[in-house]
C-alpha cells in the first residue's frame, strides 16, 4: 500500500524526560519510560499514542525531536543517583550489608532504574532516528551510568546500535523486544504501513539473540477478526521461537473513542471492509479506555496465545530481568508473582483482591529488599518483610520448586478453559 504522508520534523527542548516510577508492571521489563520523540512516523493504524489523551496533534506526520533528551536524561539520572545514595546511607537495610558490599552498592548509582526507551507514544527507532540519532545518544548516557535498558520497537534500525547495546549488556543488561502482530505482510502493510516488515523484525530479533542480548516478542495489539486467527498467531509464535525469542506475549486491542477510533475505522472501511461491521460491534461500547465488549470477541488473544505457545513450546509471559547485583532469587520471585497477576487480572478478569496482594509484594521486592533466599533459609520472611504467612509460603515454594500453589491453580484454570476452546 502506498502511504501518502507529508512529513514535518521540528526540534523541541524537553523540560523533563523520565516518567514517574512504575513498579510491579506485569507487561514490561522497565520501571521508567521515556520518549526521544513526540509523534510516530510508523503510523500504525491502531496506535494508542494517536488518541486525544496524549495531546499530540498530527501524530503521524509532525514529529517533534527532543534534541536535548540525552542532556535532560543525564541531569535526571545524576539527581536520581544523588537521592539513591542519600537514601541508601540512611536505609536500615544497609545494616545488613557489610562495609565492602556497601561501597559496591553505592558505586552502582541509581539502583533498580530500568528504562524503557520507547515510552509507548513514539518508536525510538522511527525514521527520524536515522538522521537525529537521539536514541543512540540516550543509550550512550545509559551506558555511562552503567544502567540496563529495555527497548520495544517495530524497527530493525535498532541493529545500528548493536555495538553499544552489547556493551550495555555486558555491564548491566539490554533487552530488545519487537512488537509484531501480523504474520501476513500484505495485512501488516495496511495496519502498520511504515514500520519494518514482519520478516525484517524477526530477522533483527534473531540477530539480537545471536549477539547474546535478551529479547522477545510483544504480539499486541492483536486486532480482533484480523489478527486473532490461529494461523496468524501460530505463524508469529513459530517465527518467534525460530528467532530465539525468550517469549511471545499476545494481548488484545483497545480503541479509545475520538481520533484513535475514528482513524482506525476509517482505514478499516476503506481497506478491509469485510471486517468493518464485526469490529464496529466489538467496539460499540465507546469504553473510556477503549476496551472491547469482551463477550463479542471471537477469541481471547491471551487465552488463545497460551494455547498456541504451549503447542510451539515457547513462554507466553514476558520475562523480567534485573540489573547485576540484584539477588537472582528476588528476580525469580517477582517473575512468578507477576505471572499470577497477569493471568488473573488480564486474562481471567478476576477481582482485585485475587491478584493485588501478589502485585504489592512484587512491588516491594522490586523497590529493594534483602536476598529472599537468605531470608527464606533463616525463616525470616514474615518478620523482616511484614508479609503474610501465605505470601511467605509462596516465596519459599517459588525458590524451592520454581512455582507456587496459587500460580499452578491459576494455570490449571487457564488450561481447562483452553481445553474447552480447542474442542
Ligand atoms: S510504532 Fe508504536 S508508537 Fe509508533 S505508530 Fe506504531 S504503535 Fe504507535
Amino acid at each position: 500500500m502506498k502511504c501518502d504522508f507529508t512529513m514535518r520534523y521540528e526540534s523541541i527542548q524537553a523540560k523533563t524526560l523520565l516518567s514517574k516510577p512504575i513498579y510491579g508492571d506485569a507487561w514490561f521489563h522497565s520501571n521508567r519510560s521515556m520518549n526521544s520523540y513526540r509523534g510516530c512516523e510508523h503510523a500504525c493504524v491502531y496506535c494508542d499514542g494517536h488518541c486525544q489523551y496524549y495531546r499530540i496533534d498530527n501524530f503521524y506526520t509532525h514529529i517533534r525531536i527532543k534534541e536535548n533528551a540525552p542532556k535532560v536524561l543525564q541531569r535526571e539520572l545524576e539527581r536520581a543517583r544523588f537521592q539513591s545514595q542519600r537514601k541508601m546511607q540512611s536505609d536500615t537495610l544497609v545494616r545488613f550489608l557489610n562495609e565492602q558490599d556497601k561501597s559496591k552498592v553505592l558505586d552502582k548509582g541509581p539502583r533498580k532504574i530500568i528504562i524503557g526507551v520507547s515510552g509507548g507514544v513514539s518508536d525510538a527507532y522511527q525514521q527520524a532516528e536515522v538522521k537525529y540519532r537521539i536514541t543512540r545518544q540516550v543509550l550512550e548516557t545509559l551506558h555511562d551510568f552503567r544502567l540496563p535498558v529495555f527497548i520495544l520497537t517495530k524497527s530493525n534500525l535498532v541493529l545500528r546500535d548493536l555495538d553499544l547495546l552489547k556493551e550495555i549488556h555486558k555491564q548491566a543488561f539490554a533487552s530488545v523486544c519487537f512488537s509484531i502482530t501480523l504474520h501476513d505482510e500484505a495485512t501488516k502493510s495496511i495496519f502498520e504501513p511504515k514500520s519494518s516488515t514482519t520478516w525484517e523484525r524477526f530477522d533483527a530479533l534473531k540477530q539480537i539473540r545471536k549477539a547474546g542480548l535478551f529479547g522477545g516478542v510483544m504480539a499486541y495489539p492483536i486486532i480482533p477478526t484480523v489478527g486473532d486467527s490461529i494461523d496468524n498467531m501460530l505463524g508469529l509464535a513459530n517465527e518467534a521461537k525460530k528467532a530465539g525469542a525468550e517469549f511471545i506475549l499476545f494481548a488484545g486491542m483497545t480503541l479509545k473513542p475520538g481520533r484513535q477510533k475514528d482513524y482506525f475505522f476509517n482505514v478499516v472501511r476503506r481497506q478491509v471492509p469485510q471486517v468493518y461491521d464485526d469490529l464496529q460491534k466489538i467496539y460499540a461500547n465507546n469504553h473510556t479506555y477503549g476496551h472491547p465488549i469482551f463477550n463479542l470477541l471471537p477469541v481471547h488473544p491471551g487465552l488463545q496465545g497460551r494455547i498456541v505457545c504451549q503447542k510451539i513450546g515457547i513462554s507466553d509471559r514476558s520475562v523480567r530481568h534485573m540489573p547485576p547485583g540484584e539477588p537472582e532469587a528476588n528476580v525469580q520471585v517477582i517473575n512468578r508473582l507477576l505471572d499470577l497477576v497477569y493471568y488473573r487480572q488480564i486474562i481471567l478478569g478476576k477481582p482485585r483482591n485475587m491478584w493485588k496482594p501478589y502485585q504489592d509484594f512484587a512491588i516491594k521486592i522490586e523497590k529493594g529488599v534483602e536476598d529472599l533466599r537468605n531470608l527464606s533459609d533463616q525463616d525470616l520472611l514474615e518478620e523482616r518483610l511484614g508479609i503474610s504467612s501465605k505470601m511467605a509460603q509462596a516465596t519459599k515454594d517459588i525458590l524451592k520448586h520454581g512455582t507456587f500453589k496459587g500460580l499452578t491453580r491459576t494455570q490449571e484454570e487457564l488450561d481447562t478453559i483452553g481445553a474447552s476452546l480447542k474442542k
